[in-house]
């Protein structure tokens, strides 16, 4: 990481540097960033350490142009996060586990980011981000599909034959992109115990607190033993008339079947009670 060193692209060079860093438990902040130029200098103002690095002009090639002094700043003894180790690292470090098992907690990935960087553990949120961006890697990009959601389906439909799900979305006016209105899933083992258990469903809604809001209405079934089975999920911006029926419908048609009874629980909530004096809602 000194003066004149070249490397393949932005990328690979801020990667670089980054590691350095985290291995020097120093941190350094980006003081400017263009197509042609970054520049670095330490977190610590009596520090006098400082990177400026450029576009070569020779392909994608950047190189660093100027490394000055030494860090003179005391590396923390006790840091848990870092500001060199990104989501983009995170996901860097998940990527193998995350290939073999697409439902990698955030704890998991709390250990595999201590593991490869000596003890550092960066906050939840970064974490989260980390995952969602090395979902988006390996399942497909965000940009022109409807975000995470496809990718993941498709991950779980690899690894569980008979699953079964739906979205809807409308055209956006920005190219490749859409909005999303509603998406319904049930896993295949679960649609698979359909006619084994008790012909009684319980039907709900939940708020989804996090940042995208909506709600996540869920269908239940019991087994002989009255175990809970989690039988459909639905995700949909409001617990109305119109997502109730278009969901209560998808159910019947994919989980349920067209030839069988079901005695259904519910909080007799509004949208839910219109859905049932139609019949052709399922
Ligand atoms: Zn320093």
């Amino acid at each position: 990481m000194s003066e004149g060193m070249t490397y393949d692209n932005k990328d690979k060079m801020k990667d670089t540097i980054n590691h350095w860093h985290i291995k020097q438990n120093r941190e350094i902040k980006n003081t400017h960033s263009d197509t042609t130029r970054l520049r670095y200098k330490c977190v610590s103002a009596q520090c006098r350490w400082a990177l400026v690095a450029r576009a070569t002009g020779f392909g994608n090639t950047w190189a660093i142009t100027k490394n000055v002094a030494k860090h003179t700043c005391h590396a923390s003894a006790s840091r848990l996060d870092h500001a060199q180790l990104t989501s983009a690292m995170v996901a860097n470090c998940i990527k193998l586990s995350l290939e073999k098992n697409a439902d990698i907690s955030i704890r998991a990935v709390a250990d595999l980011c201590a593991e490869r960087y000596e003890g550092i553990v960066p906050k939840y949120n970064k974490l989260w981000r980390g995952r969602e961006l090395a979902i988006a890697r390996a399942f497909g990009s965000w940009e022109g599909s409807y975000g995470l959601i496809v990718p993941l389906l498709e991950a779980i439909k690899r690894s569980n034959p008979g699953t079964q799900y739906k979205i809807v979305s409308k055209p956006t006016t920005k190219p490749g992109y859409r909005f999303f209105m509603r998406a319904a899933w049930a896993w295949g083992p679960c649609i698979a115990a359909v006619g084994h258990l008790r012909p009684v469903i319980s039907i709900d809604a939940c708020f989804l607190s996090g940042r995208y809001k909506g709600k996540l209405l869920i269908v239940t079934g019991y087994d002989a033993e009255n175990q809970l089975i989690p039988l459909a999920f639905g995700l949909v911006e409001n617990e109305d008339f119109e997502n109730w029926g278009w969901f209560m419908k998808w159910v019947r048609e994919f989980v349920i079947g067209r030839n069988r009874y079901m005695c259904v629980v519910s909080d007799r909530h509004k949208g839910i009670k219109k859905v049932f004096i139609q019949d052709d809602l399922g």
